[in-house]
């Protein structure tokens, strides 16, 4: 692809199972348009699921979409208009691949490609997360899902907002639960500040084995901020490996990296 170092497959894989553009938006590889800003709130368990607190009224969505099985998940998100963003995107971007997988693959929301095709990670960038899966001998739809934490494009690719994020929370929880990844893989700044729910940089979250809903992460560049930024691309195979490492170790309990 001529994108610099080639991603190869080093050993036996065992595929178990505004001066300057914020970074974020540099990570997606598209423009933005509004300037930094703090990042969202920690991507929290709704109360009552996963071991929160009772429920109340205001929870009722929330609920109703955590008891969903995949064809009612789908439908709700194709048709949710909880926080805004379905009026200004092409379609919503649910997510894909195995709905068993080991592996799920979390970025932050759809660019205008994955607006106009309805699939998250494609073009480019899509082209470079494939080659990095099959670098660790794993294939987009084969023990990997992917998606978003958004399922609808923010426009004009702005960051989201935190009410966006709150609205579609549970759609990714429910996703989570139906799945049941052994590990969880965040990939761009934006995703992994949410889904750890801190301001600590990529940089130094990379290389530990953190949690999520109980779920082992971890932390990595997004393929489209490889893109602007080759030589990062050798910090992302190490991410990978590391990942590799940690899945194959969550078969044999005592080997775990950390
Ligand atoms: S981003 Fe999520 S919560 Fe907002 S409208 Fe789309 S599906 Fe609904």
């Amino acid at each position: 692809m001529g994108l610099g170092p080639v991603w190869k497959l080093r050993g036996r894989v065992r595929a178990a199972g505004a001066p300057a553009p914020p970074k974020a938006a540099v990570e997606r590889g598209e423009p933005r348009t509004a300037p930094r800003r703090p990042p969202p709130p920690r991507f929290d368990p709704v109360p009552g699921i996963n071991g929160g607190a009772k429920l109340d009224s205001a929870d009722e969505r929330a609920s109703r979409i955590l008891r969903m099985d995949w064809p009612e998940l789908k439908s709700a998100v194709k048709a949710c208009e909880a926080c805004g963003l379905r009026k200004t995107c092409t379609q919503t971007v649910f997510g894909v691949g195995d709905e068993q997988a080991d592996w799920l693959l979390v970025g932050e929301a759809p660019g205008a490609e994955e607006d106009a095709r309805g699939e998250p990670f494609v073009g480019q960038a899509g082209r470079l997360l494939d080659n990095m899966l099959a670098a660790i001998g794993l294939a987009r739809g084969e023990n990997v899902y992917i998606c978003n934490v958004l399922k609808c494009r923010p426009p004009g690719n702005r960051n989201p907002e935190p009410f966006e994020v709150a609205q579609c929370a549970p759609h990714l929880l429910r996703q989570l639960e139906l799945i049941k990844p052994k590990l969880i893989l965040a990939m761009g700044r934006f995703a992994v500040q949410t889904l750890l729910g801190t301001e600590a940089s990529i940089a130094s979250l990379r290389g530990r084995l953190h949690r999520y809903q109980g779920v082992p992460l971890i932390v990595t560049y997004h393929p489209a901020y490889l893109l602007r930024n080759l030589p990062d691309k050798a910090k992302a195979w190490e991410d990978l490996c590391f990942a590799r490492r940690a899945i194959a170790g969550l078969q044999s309990p005592g080997t775990v990296p950390t």
